[in-house]
């Protein structure tokens, strides 16, 4: 009898807390409307970015942070009414496993850490959102996968520009073709300014242009066509500020082979400015520019339709995309597979710029 009692207890706690003893009353827990969403680091992009987003989000909202900064907390708490026992420190991360009110842990923190906190998060039995660069290697990454795998946990990477809706609509032309068939793709994204320290210039941490913007052209050069690079042809690092760019690149152009033989151009800067992706095709062109900036992603084609539909925040559109596929168990829009594979793509390329050769993948 105490055997049988304590397999039952053990069985209970397998199936959850949401399973009840009663025949008669299903207390099976609702799924959830609204995901619980911790932020990991609370620096720029969280701060500007993603906590006003998941002010406008319709299935997730903003229920926890963890921060090594505790100077911080009193404004997140006063902005966002996040309670005491929904703060967190990277000491007691772990305690967030038992924290009913966080189902997806968002990992906002540089490269270098994104592989550490996405793994912990997933073992803390949470979905995981990963920013972009997925993390420093295809190995780490791989590891990013697994340990969501493992722990039956759904994971997404934060490439905003594939839920806005004009690149959508740019997406859709891949399959319906309007312009007949690719010629080549130019994609280019940078921002003048790129000065200043800290971890965006230490290679380490996964700083530089190709890892911080150039991945936003990988990724596109792949959406825009829907098919794989299979060569990196050729690469080039240019830095015009030794003095600020000791360990990362500052610019860099890249040519690649697609997998059916298609070229496309690829250049990223965080010195000059330009946001282009330029697809041209046989019977006409079509191009986002900009291609990837926060407000107002729009384009053109050249029978001269706009591409200028309004989004008031990429970032809600994400969150509530990749929060209804974890509500209803549906596909993720964008797999940590795709971040694996523009960082494959990316030592691909830090590879051919170092020897001068062409790198197959
Ligand atoms: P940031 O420098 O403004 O903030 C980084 C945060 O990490 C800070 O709060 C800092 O205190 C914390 N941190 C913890 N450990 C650290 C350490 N060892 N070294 C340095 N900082 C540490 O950076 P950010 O702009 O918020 O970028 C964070 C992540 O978000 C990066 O992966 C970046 O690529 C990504 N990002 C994405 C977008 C996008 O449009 N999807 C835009 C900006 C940034």
């Amino acid at each position: 009898m105490k055997n049988n009692r304590r397999i039952f207890l053990k069985d209970l706690g397998r199936y959850g807390a949401g399973v009840c003893l009663s025949p008669l009353i299903s207390c099976q827990k609702p799924p959830k409307k609204s995901l619980g969403v911790a932020l990991v680091g609370l620096g720029g992009y969280s701060r500007g970015q993603l906590a006003p987003a998941l002010q406008l989000t319709k299935y997730c909202h903003l229920s926890a942070i963890v921060t090594g900064s505790p100077e911080k907390v009193p404004e997140w708490q006063k902005n966002y009414n996040i309670k005491d026992s929904n703060v967190y420190s990277y000491q007691d991360f772990d305690k967030i496993a038992n924290n009913d009110e966080v189902d997806v842990i968002y990992i906002v923190l540089p490269t270098a850490l994104h592989a550490e906190y996405a793994i912990a998060a997933a073992n803390a039995g949470k979905h995981v959102w990963c920013e972009k660069p997925m993390a420093m290697n295809e190995k780490e990454c791989q590891a990013i996968i697994d340990a969501c795998k493992k722990n039956k946990v759904r994971l997404s990477i934060g490439y905003r520009m594939q839920h806005e809706k004009n690149t959508k609509t740019l997406i859709g032309y891949r399959h319906t073709k309007p312009y007949g068939d690719f010629t080549e793709i130019i994609a280019q994204a940078g921002y003048a300014g790129g000065g200043g320290t800290g971890w965006r210039h230490q290679k380490s941490m996964g700083g530089g242009a190709m890892y911080d913007m150039g991945v936003y052209t990988v990724n596109a050069i792949r959406y825009a066509t829907g098919l794989e690079i299979k060569k990196v042809i050729s690469a080039e690092h240019i830095i015009s500020r030794p003095e600020l760019f000791k360990e990362v690149d500052e610019t860099t152009q890249y040519q690649v082979e697609m997998s059916n033989g298609l070229i496309a151009q690829g250049w990223t800067s965080v010195g000059e400015s330009k946001n282009l992706l330029r697809v041209n095709c046989d019977k006409g062109w079509y191009e986002l520019s900009p291609m990837q900036s926060y407000n107002g992603v729009q384009g053109k084609t050249s029978d001269g339709i706009l591409l200028n539909e309004y989004v008031e925040s990429q970032q809600a559109l994400q969150m509530d995309d990749d929060a209804l596929a974890i509500i209803e168990n549906k596909e993720m829009m964008v797999p940590g597979i795709e971040g694996l594979k523009d960082i494959r793509v990316i030592e691909a390329i830090f590879r051919s710029a170092a020897t001068g050769e062409s790198v197959s993948l």
